[in-house]
């Protein structure tokens, strides 16, 4: 009773406050830069989530290759979160920086097609067995997109998303169930422009029955869900969960959209490949452009028919799908590069096997000190929770967190030089992670959690 994930919260406090003094000690000049930052932004970060780093201020990046980044106060960081996936490529791969450099030279967007799209199109429809793509610029739009031409061709108001789901800044998606059951907004959803409600049913995730009972109503027009749960823990599906989901999306001509945005961590063409779901729409972005933003998403023959024969040439402009950037030819080119050449068959061997190595090592430790603690892995993404056992649901592994022992760990790894992914306790590999960068995480793991059990 009174322990925060099998941790005493006073030793929780006592080694946080080690580790800030020695992160102060560190890290001069991000302060430095972080003070004159806050003069022209809030929280002196170009984007409002940056400030939710542990550490009293902000690590200010000097330069970042490969699986590593060095600060302004010259240290050296195995980066493990790899920009929250945008860059599990490794930074800056060698491809795409020739692509994006020669492009540079050639036209950054034109607002035209050019052969680059049309061989990253083909690419994607042979990794994910989809046939038609289009691209974004970010994943948040790619879903926005499908979930318009979801309610476009099928009429229906509501859209289901899983409980405890993240994808993006997507109205729809900041749903959640309160204790009775009802969807309300989730904890700090920021201006909702009408009642969650009206647009959402939510799925607790693992459920059968749940999902039936939407999908029944056949107010639903599509389900839009990762095939794994990574943005709340990773919360793995039953045996036949997403069977269950296709089947019933058959049954009530509900579109099945899976959101791969991070699942592409399973293998080359996703779960949707190596699970054969079947979806009828995809989203992948973040990383298939080595960091440039770029996103994508692709559909059956049947939707885009479906789309095409529901929108009209004169309203395409405006009629709430497509942005001015999007496809530009910087982006394709470096989409095109980073498929072909960086995210293979190959490269996925690699990254899987550093994270089976990260994942031993959490185990290690988490068994050496005896914490009632559990890691789970999907491809070449790992994250370990506070709680003995795998979360069934998005619920049970919320339940789990601890924000104290998690900004603990963090700021630890952090001075330790190890950057973990942000707002929960994830590492993912790139192609070019290496087991010593891996093992230079199991030390320092394995050091906080004996001193956490003293
Ligand atoms: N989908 C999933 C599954 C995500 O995890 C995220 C971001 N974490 C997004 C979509 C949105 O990506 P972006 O912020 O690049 O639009």
């Amino acid at each position: 009773a009174g322990l925060a994930g099998g941790v005493d919260p006073a030793r929780i406090a006592a080694l946080h406050e080690a580790a800030v003094r020695t992160f102060e000690a560190q890290r001069p000049r991000s302060r430095e830069l972080h003070e004159r930052a806050r003069a022209s932004m809030p929280g002196g970060v170009p984007m409002s989530w940056m400030v939710k780093w542990p550490g009293p201020w902000p690590t200010f990046v000097d330069r970042a290759q490969g699986a590593h980044f060095t600060c302004v106060d010259g240290i050296d960081h195995v980066d493990l979160c790899l920009g929250d996936t945008g860059a599990m490529t490794g930074h800056s791969p060698a491809a795409t920086v020739r692509a994006v450099t020669e492009q540079l030279g050639r036209g950054i967007t034109t607002m035209l097609p050019g052969e680059d799209a049309a061989v990253a199109a083909e690419d994607l429809a042979s990794r994910f067995g989809l046939p038609q793509w289009q691209f974004t610029l970010t994943a948040t739009d790619a879903n926005r997109h499908l979930l318009r031409y979801a309610r476009h061709v099928t009429g229906r108001p509501k859209v289901a998303v899983v409980d405890w789901c993240y994808h993006g800044s997507v109205d729809e998606s900041f749903a959640t169930l309160d204790a009775d059951g009802r969807v309300v907004a989730r904890r700090g959803n920021i201006g909702p422009p009408v009642p969650l409600a009206e647009t959402t049913a939510v799925l607790p995730f693992n459920d059968v029955e749940a999902l039936e009972a939407a999908l029944g109503t056949g107010e639903v027009a599509c389900v839009l869900l990762e095939p794994a749960m990574t943005n709340i823990g990773i919360v793995l599906p039953d045996d036949g969960y997403l069977a269950a989901v296709r089947d019933a999306c058959d049954r009530t001509g509900t579109l099945m959209v899976v959101d791969e945005t991070h699942t592409l961590c399973a293998g080359p063409g996703g779960c949707t490949r190596a699970w054969d779901l079947r979806p009828d729409a995809v989203v992948v972005g973040k990383t298939i452009g080595g960091g440039v933003p770029a996103a994508a998403f692709g559909m059956t023959a049947d939707l885009t028919a479906r789309v095409q024969r529901s929108v009209e040439l004169e309203d395409i402009d405006v009629g709430g799908v497509g942005g001015t950037l999007a496809g530009n030819a910087l982006s394709m080119a470096a989409v095109r590069a980073t498929l072909t050449e960086v995210l293979t068959p190959a490269a996925f061997e690699t990254m899987t096997a550093q994270a089976v190595r990260w994942t031993e090592g959490v185990q290690a430790g988490i068994d050496a000190a005896g914490l009632p603690w559990q890691v789970t892995r999907l491809g070449c993404r790992a994250e370990y929770t506070f709680r003995p056992e795998a979360p069934h649901d998005g619920a049970q592994a919320a339940a789990a967190d601890d924000f104290a022992l998690q900004q603990l760990v963090h700021l630890q790894a952090l001075v330790d030089g190890i950057l973990l992914t942000p707002f929960h306790n994830m590492a993912l590999m790139s192609p070019v992670t290496t087991a010593e960068d891996v093992d230079r995480h199991t030390a320092s793991f394995g050091a906080l959690t004996q001193a956490l059990v003293g």
